[in-house]
């Protein structure tokens, strides 16, 4: 629609609405894009007034001409017009792994110009207005298509100057022939603008990224602080647990020496290494840790036989999964002793564990 109504008409380098001149072809117009006579079609109710090229030809420009020329002549006769908003987030991570934010937000407000410079080519690039003010430029695109114009806007990126974009391609027919409405998308309605590239907003947010940067440096040197902290902490928790081990080894050798001596001095009788053997040693340590031990003894989780209750390891194996339990045992366990074997499982677990003991347990056999 846009392509075959055209709002402006143009006559004698001047633009005019289709309701300001006569009606048809006595309009004296020329289409804005091709220059080819117009028909202005601005008669009947229904009709929202436009002008049609008078000869069918392939021409597109008629209405993205006429509305551009007819933006940039507005902001060149009020030089002002509303800068759009600008809301940006700023962002710096520390090495601690924290995201430091900061928003940014500059509102719309009007900005009047010294001068206004209409199409202008800077560096290949068509510039449909420049804003001059003191030693400042503001560069503005009328966009007229719905489709993003990457390249220039690339292009405009790369120049050292403020540039924004009105986009006019939403405009209806009778938006743009109310001469008020027009001027307010035009000049004012903070929706049909965009930076494209703007300066003061750079500034702004180098300004909050060197306080972002700043506050990150200090948050990172005390993060160092702690990492380093945390390292020695490790270190000597390490160092603590390494001294604690050897310790433990070297109770376990004495104590492994402790044994072969101890068996040494036992009369060498054959060790009955049958589960039902080993049931009758079990029962004996019990009986002697209720007899001679206060009913406490440490059980040892390889051989399952009791040593006495200060004992840091078992005195009778040297099974390699040997841990010590501390049990308290109910003093009556005499009168169940033999039941109680005859249907445990530690017997077996025992010989299983450790077949062979160091040191036979200095007992009375039951
Ligand atoms: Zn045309
Ligand atoms: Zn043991």
């Amino acid at each position: 629609m846009h392509e075959t109504k055209i709002p402006f008409g143009e006559r004698d380098g001047i633009l005019f609405r289709a309701h300001e001149v006569e009606n048809g072809l006595r309009c004296g117009c020329v289409c804005p894009g091709c220059q080819q006579p117009l028909n202005a079609a601005n008669n009947g109710e229904k009709v929202i007034p436009h002008f049609r090229h008078a000869k069918s030809n392939d021409c597109f420009d008629g209405f993205r001409e006429g509305v551009r020329r007819a933006a940039v002549a507005l902001i060149a006769q009020h030089k002002q017009l509303m800068l759009p908003a600008l809301i940006e987030t700023v962002r710096v991570a520390t090495q601690g792994g924290r995201l430091l934010e900061k928003k940014i937000e500059l509102q719309p407000v009007v900005t009047t110009a010294d001068s206004v410079e209409r199409f202008v080519d800077l560096d290949g690039l068509r510039c449909h207005a420049v804003l001059h003010q003191s030693d400042r430029q503001l560069i503005i695109r009328i966009k007229l298509s719905a489709r993003t114009e990457y390249e220039r806007y690339r292009q405009l990126e790369a120049l050292e100057h403020s540039s924004m974009e009105i986009a006019l391609h939403n405009l209806t027919l009778e938006q743009i022939n109310d001469p008020a409405s027009f001027e307010r998308a035009v000049l004012y309605d903070p929706a049909t603008r965009r930076w494209i590239r703007s300066m003061r907003g750079e500034k702004l947010m180098a300004i909050v990224g060197e306080k972002l940067e700043s506050l990150a440096s200090e948050l990172n040197a005390q993060w160092h602080f702690e990492q380093l902290k945390r390292e020695v902490a490790e270190k000597a928790r390490q160092l603590a647990l390494d001294e604690e081990k050897a310790k433990l080894q070297l109770a376990l050798d004495e104590h492994r020496a402790h044994q072969l001596q101890k068996a040494s001095e036992q009369p060498p009788i054959d060790q009955d290494n049958t589960v039902k053997g080993r049931a009758a040693l079990i029962a004996g340590t019990m009986l002697k840790a209720v007899q001679a031990w206060g009913a406490k003894a440490i059980e040892c989780s390889a051989c399952h036989l009791l040593s006495p209750p200060e004992s840091q390891f078992c005195l009778y194996c040297d099974s390699q999964t040997s841990k010590v339990n501390q049990v308290v045992l109910s003093p009556d366990i005499i009168w169940t002793l033999g039941k109680r074997m005859r249907c445990s499982a530690k017997p077996e677990m025992s010989v299983k564990a450790a077949p062979q003991l160091i040191v036979r347990p200095d007992i009375e056999l039951v």
